[in-house]
């Protein structure tokens, strides 16, 4: 496929010092390369040994031992870049590891680039340009909902999909074109008719799979979220609360500036990202400030507010600024203190704002499920089943689809304008191509080299 076929080696796993590391080899050389520095019992090289087999042995630079090691070997076409290749594993120290490195370098191979195993891969047609970015997906998912699409995606669910409205458009631009060519055998004569139909349901497709984008980019990335309410309401209660559940993998996200930070929070896999910035998580601030531009721009780009009303209180009319403030978003209010006698007249709060509702104590941290399970009805319609489902999760495939969309909407004016069928062809053929640039059919070397470079090293 036009491209060097020469030999590239990398660590494949992190560089820090654990119980294994492994360094990996994949092309033509792979296997004359590991034959010079590999001594086993065997007196068979390695080179004769059968593919998908394991080896222990010596990693040897001439007479001197490197580390003991267990070989993979990997013939092509059935590898993971399709070329052959070698998995050197060997003790998980960072020195002996970058040593076993050297060693294969020394011998031949070259450091390969980041993502270029798997640019291989896509190069040689093992995977489409959307599995292999499943790949990369899948090594930085933080959640189920996240590691499943991306599974998904990797075993082919947005591949087939694409590939399935390809066909079609394809078969109709190649009727229009032989019609044309020879008219007098073949006739378009109320094509466009039925033409209109096709790209109707084309639209409704690619329109599907646009939607799921939102949800996609959530399950990517987590739900965006803020926290507002009155002094004292237990906001701070309720995010330790929250963050308790699950203390080890609270992270914390650099947000688009120094000053405002995220916290990851995962309530059984729905990944939350809590925005805490200064304002609004200063609760003292929060009530002469929650007319500030800052929180309520915050709460603007938030997928979720979650409000939290101190229901051992009378509601005041800081809850009826933030009442307004959230009415067209997408909101839980939380009623704290459930554990202390109730004053806020929930039924008047109902017909104050219609948003779920959960009693909640974060003291005593009860009504958590229900928020869990509130969210997960909010966001995933209930537990995702993910059979069939197909999210779109990656900007690029978006912005794609969009452009697809956007040359059959010209190709249904076209035809209801009544333009000749040669103008139904340019733009189905626009569509087409944006389509094939997500499984990269068609897409330049400058882009896939760029897709790639953001892949890790060794990978
Ligand atoms: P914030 O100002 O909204 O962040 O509120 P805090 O989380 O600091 O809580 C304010 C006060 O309310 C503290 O004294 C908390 O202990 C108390 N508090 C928070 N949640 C509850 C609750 O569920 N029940 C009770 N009884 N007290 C709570």
């Amino acid at each position: 496929m036009g491209f060097k076929t020469d030999t590239i080696a990398a660590i494949s796993t992190a560089m820090t010092n654990s119980g294994i590391g492994i360094v990996r080899l994949s092309g033509e050389d792979a296997f004359s390369i590991i034959d010079k520095i590999y001594k086993g019992k065997s007196p068979k090289l390695l080179s004769e040994q059968k593919s998908h087999t394991i080896h222990y042995g010596y990693i040897m630079d001439g007479e001197q031992t490197i580390d003991e090691v267990l070989v993979l070997l990997m013939r092509g076409p059935h590898s993971y870049t399709g070329e052959d290749t070698v998995e050197i594993d060997c003790h998980g120290g960072v020195f002996v590891t970058r040593k076993i490195l050297e060693t294969v370098i020394k011998y031949g191979a070259r450091p390969a680039e980041p993502g270029e195993f798997s640019k291989r891969a896509f190069l040689n047609g093992r995977m489409d340009l959307s599995q292999a970015e499943a790949v990369i997906d899948i090594i930085s998912s933080k959640n189920d909902y996240a590691l499943q699409s991306s599974v998904n995606q990797l075993k082919g669910s947005v591949h087939n999909k694409i590939k399935e409205i390809r066909e079609v458009i394809l078969y109709h631009t190649a009727f229009i074109e032989s019609a044309l060519d020879d008219p007098e055998h073949i006739s378009v004569d109320g094509y466009g008719d039925s033409l209109l139909g096709v790209v109707k349901d084309l639209q409704q497709k690619i329109q599907c799979l646009l939607d799921t984008a939102d949800d996609g980019r959530i399950i990517k990335e987590g739900i965006k979220t803020v926290i507002v309410g009155k002094p004292n309401a237990g906001k701070s209660s309720l995010m330790n609360v929250l963050v308790g559940e699950e203390k080890a993998i609270v992270t914390e996200i650099a947000g688009t500036t120094r000053d405002v930070l995220e916290e990851n929070i995962q309530l059984q896999g729905v990944s939350l990202n809590i925005m805490d910035t200064a304002g609004i998580r200063d609760t003292s601030d929060i009530v002469e400030k929650i007319g500030v531009d800052k929180a309520k721009e915050n709460a603007e780009k938030a997928d979720l507010i979650i409000y939290v009303v101190d229901a051992s209180r009378p509601l005041d009319e800081n809850d009826h600024e933030i009442i307004e403030m959230i009415r067209d978003k997408k909101a839980v209010i939380l009623l704290n203190k459930s554990d202390l006698s109730t004053v806020v007249d929930k039924k008047a709060l109902e017909t104050l704002i219609t948003k779920p509702m959960i009693d909640i104590s974060a003291k005593e941290e009860t009504g958590i499920h229900e928020l869990e399970s509130t969210l997960k009805e909010m966001f995933y319609h209930g537990d995702i089943s993910f059979n069939d489902e197909v999210y779109i999760t990656n900007i690029r495939h978006k912005t794609a689809l969009a452009d697809a969309l956007s040359s059959l909407k010209k190709v249904e004016e076209s035809i209801e304008n009544q333009m000749p069928e040669d103008f139904f062809t340019i733009d189905l053929m626009d569509a087409y191509e944006s389509l094939g640039s997500i499984t990269g059919e068609t897409i330049g070397e400058d882009l896939v080299n760029e897709i790639f470079s953001k892949f890790c090293m060794g990978k």
